[in-house]
């Protein structure tokens, strides 16, 4: 199958130079074939979304209101055609694509409500007679480029809010699981959307880059990996663009003596091996507050033992496979690294069944004991199912082990002492905080985002932040002819 750019409204009918192999990890073949955007396909797409553009910011509220509430509505009517998409290519077994897709559809819910996120301020008489009013108005064509772990959800962090916003987007999704793009750019089409308004190039480096020198594209969303948002956020602002880039995570959970360790357990678990680890608010690091560490690591071991893993297609399974080979293997080296810098292995997901293919790209859920903070285990971005356990004294001891962590996406604390709760939300230098909920996502009308070495920028995604780093502020100063306000006056205007 060919998988190739949607540009103007219809599928690129041009001959890649380039292309990508697409697997269904979970049989590990060959599934698609992606077409790679060279600079000048890209600059076909901003052509596309710079022209629509003219006409789209005039679009009334109304009209771009009632795109997005027929999109939302081809969209739940779709998601599971969609939720098959996903886990065909990325892996995550059908009812994770599902709660995926949920997600996206309380982004696409938020972007409905646009004529009231877009209203300004008014003042009247601010000055004699003169008024003052502040309109929110769109940037032009907008770069998003999204990672692999959410190809339908990250993509709808962002574009519902650019478009009904009056921007018009140039989407450049993940090479490894690129249909849930195309999905949603003709379900945007069905939707009525006018051609060119959203546009999706697919490829590597070479798209984004051009993306990022384009021009016509002021402002790029990006959601990766740490060393390639960086480079985005570095690269895009030098070339005069606004940008948001949201990187990798390290999440940690403390579990505090008084903690209910079965309820701590199962979040543990949960938030640890759901879609494999392949999730940048997974925990991957368990922080256990003398004395629960052998409790909780015997619960941990207990449930993992039960966890069903395999083809996300068979009924009852509950972990898919790792996107790609490559990127199975790079997470399966740390087993031994970990062991060999003296952490202790207490489950080796290699020897874990496995209710799949024997060529997909597996590796069963594992768990490391008594996991320093200088080992590799600890300091990487893993990105897989591969959980530490790091024994600390005290909670202030647990608190400097996760304020001393580069990365500051998103943590959480297990316990029932309400004071140490609100101590740690106060304390922690971290962007998203749970307290007795594993994976704090927000909800869409707040903004999703890390601190430190997870973003890059000043905006969030989605939510009043995506409003907000989807339009420029302009600030009107009017007066009406009035004859008592003749004469000249070279003074500085002064408000009486
Ligand atoms: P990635 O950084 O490899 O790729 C992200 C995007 O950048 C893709 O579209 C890819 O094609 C492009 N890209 C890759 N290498 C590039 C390069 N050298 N130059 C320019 N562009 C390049 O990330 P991934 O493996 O697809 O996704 C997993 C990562 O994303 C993890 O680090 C995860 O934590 C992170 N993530 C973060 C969040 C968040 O909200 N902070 C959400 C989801 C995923």
């Amino acid at each position: 199958m060919r998988i190739t750019h949607w540009i103007g409204g219809k599928a690129w009918t041009g001959i890649a130079q380039r292309t990508g192999d697409v697997y269904d990890p979970a049989t590990g073949q060959v599934g698609g074939q992606v077409d790679f955007a060279s600079a000048s396909d890209v600059d076909e797409a901003v052509t596309a979304a710079r022209e629509a553009f003219s006409r789209w910011r005039n679009a009334s509220l109304a009209q771009r209101a009632n795109v997005m509430f027929s999109f939302r509505e081809l969209l739940n009517a779709r998601k599971s055609d969609l939720a098959e998409i996903i886990t065909a290519e990325h892996g995550k077994v059908l009812s994770d694509a599902a709660g995926e897709i949920q997600r996206a559809l309380e982004a696409v819910e938020f972007a409905c409500g646009i004529p009231q996120l877009l209203k300004g301020g008014f003042s009247e008489n601010a000055s004699t007679k003169v008024d003052v009013y502040s309109i929110q108005q769109p940037l032009g064509v907008v770069g998003v480029i999204s990672p692999f772990n959410f190809p339908a959800m990250v993509p709808l962090w962002f574009v519902p809010n650019a478009i009904a916003c009056g921007n018009t987007v140039v989407l450049k999704p993940s090479e490894k699981d690129p249909s849930a793009a195309n999905f949603l750019a003709e379900l945007f089409a069905e939707a009525g959307l006018p051609d060119g308004v959203f546009n999706v190039v697919h490829g590597d480096k070479e798209a984004v880059d051009r993306i990022l020198e384009h021009p016509e594209v002021k402002a790029v969303s990006f959601v990766g990996s740490t060393p390639i948002a960086r480079y985005v956020y570095e690269t895009g602002t030098r070339n005069g663009k606004r940008v948001q880039a949201l990187g990798g995570a390290k999440n940690h959970m403390v579990v505090l003596p008084d903690a209910d360790l079965d309820l701590a357990a199962d979040a543990a678990v949960s938030a640890g091996f759901g879609s494999a680890g392949e999730r940048c608010m997974a925990i991957s690091v368990v922080v256990a507050v003398d004395p629960v560490g052998d409790e909780l690591v015997g619960k941990i071991s207990e449930r993992i033992a039960e966890l069903h893993v395999g083809d996300g297609r068979r009924p009852g399974c509950e972990m898919g496979p790792l996107v790609t080979g490559a990127h199975r293997d790079r997470v399966r080296s740390y087993l031994d690294a970990g062991r060999s810098a003296g952490a202790k292995l207490v489950v080796d997901g290699r020897g874990h069944s496995i209710d799949g293919d024997d060529a997909g790209f597996w590796l069963g859920p594992t768990l490391f004991d008594h996991v320093d903070v200088d080992m590799s285990i600890y300091t990487d971005e893993i990105f897989g199912p591969v959980l530490s356990v790091v024994r600390v004294p005290s909670y202030d001891a647990a608190v400097d082990v996760v304020n001393a962590n580069p990365y500051g996406n998103g943590t959480a604390i297990f316990t029932n002492d309400g004071g140490a709760a609100r101590r740690y939300q106060n304390e922690i230098e971290v962007g998203m905080v749970g307290v007795n909920v594993a994976i704090p996502v927000p909800v869409s009308y707040y903004s999703f985002g890390g601190w430190k070495d997870s973003l890059f920028g000043d905006s969030h995604a989605y939510g009043p932040h995506g409003v907000h780093f989807f339009t420029r502020a302009k600030v009107v100063t009017s007066r009406w002819l009035d004859p008592s306000h003749g004469g000249v006056n070279l003074g500085f205007p002064q408000n009486s």
